[in-house]
């Protein structure tokens, strides 16, 4: 495994397991705003986020969708490690023996979040309303549903916030990772730069496409790396120009050079390829 995907499952895992058990001790999974929203699993999410995020930002890695996927997947475990604690310290108090729990105990536990979901729901409707009770159920089962929902958009949300993914307030999304070139044409590179200032589009472009084909050997020292974040409606985009070059140990030192901001026009003149 590299570097990074070593630090990545190491962090991911202690902020998974930290968040799990501090969840649990201050009864987070059964914090809700007005019965349904999940404020809850929304800062599980977001904890469980930051030791991913961590991995990202020190080995300036720009895999994030790869990284979010697995963020998700901590996200998600350190909700249901919070709900296992909860479930093992309530046998735990009943005096039970805790023994692995099989399907049936799993499924009771199950149908014990789902009646206390519906009872805080209803617990919120003035007195007059009551549900019948199939419906109370099936609010309670959407309400577990937005809780472990709200506990993946929050981390896909702290992962982007975290690193540095710029956000479109228009369209109310973070930019995606368009295209991350890795060139050892360094003077093609400068010379898109130029051009972009001097707002020559078409040479631009042409320069771009020349920073592509300059593929970095194996032998070289250093190199550009150039990260295209964009907004997939408006096409507003963030460059990021990095300047790379091999450590002791195999290992890539990286550290930024530029940074250009496209505007939704610029964006769309000068990226389109
Ligand atoms: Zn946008």
């Amino acid at each position: 495994m590299s570097v990074s995907a070593t630090l990545t499952v190491v962090l991911a895992t202690l902020s998974s397991v930290i968040t799990a058990y501090v969840a649990h001790l201050i009864s987070l999974p059964h914090f809700h705003l007005l019965g349904g929203i999940p404020v809850g699993s929304v800062l599980i999410g977001t904890a469980a986020a930051t030791g991913v995020a961590m991995a990202v930002r020190l080995t300036s890695n720009y895999d994030v969708a790869g990284f979010r996927m697995f963020a998700q997947l901590g996200g998600v475990t350190a909700y249901l490690g919070a709900m296992l604690l909860d479930y093992v310290a309530g046998e735990m108090r009943g005096h039970r023996a805790v023994a692995v729990p099989d399907a049936l105990t799993v499924l009771n536990y199950v149908r014990v979040l789902v009646e206390q979901g519906a009872a805080s729901i209803t617990a919120q409707l003035p007195e007059s309303i009551k549900f019948p009770p199939g419906v109370a159920v099936w609010l309670g089962v959407v309400r577990l549903f937005i809780e472990v929902l709200g506990t993946v958009v929050a981390t896909g949300w702290a992962i982007s916030y975290l690193t540095g993914v710029p956000f479109c307030w228009r369209n109310r999304r973070f930019y995606e990772l368009k295209d991350v070139v890795e060139s050892s044409n360094v003077g093609a590179v400068r010379e898109w730069e130029m051009a972009i200032n001097q707002r020559r589009p078409i040479e631009a472009r042409a320069l771009l496409a020349r920073v592509r084909t300059g593929k970095v050997a194996p032998y070289e020292r250093s190199w550009v790396r150039i990260a295209i974040h964009q907004c997939p409606i408006c096409l507003a985009a963030r460059v990021r120009i990095e300047k790379r070059r091999r450590a002791a140990f195999g290992r890539v030192r990286t550290s930024p050079a530029d940074e250009l901001q496209f505007d939704a026009v610029k964006g769309s003149a000068l990226l389109a390829t």
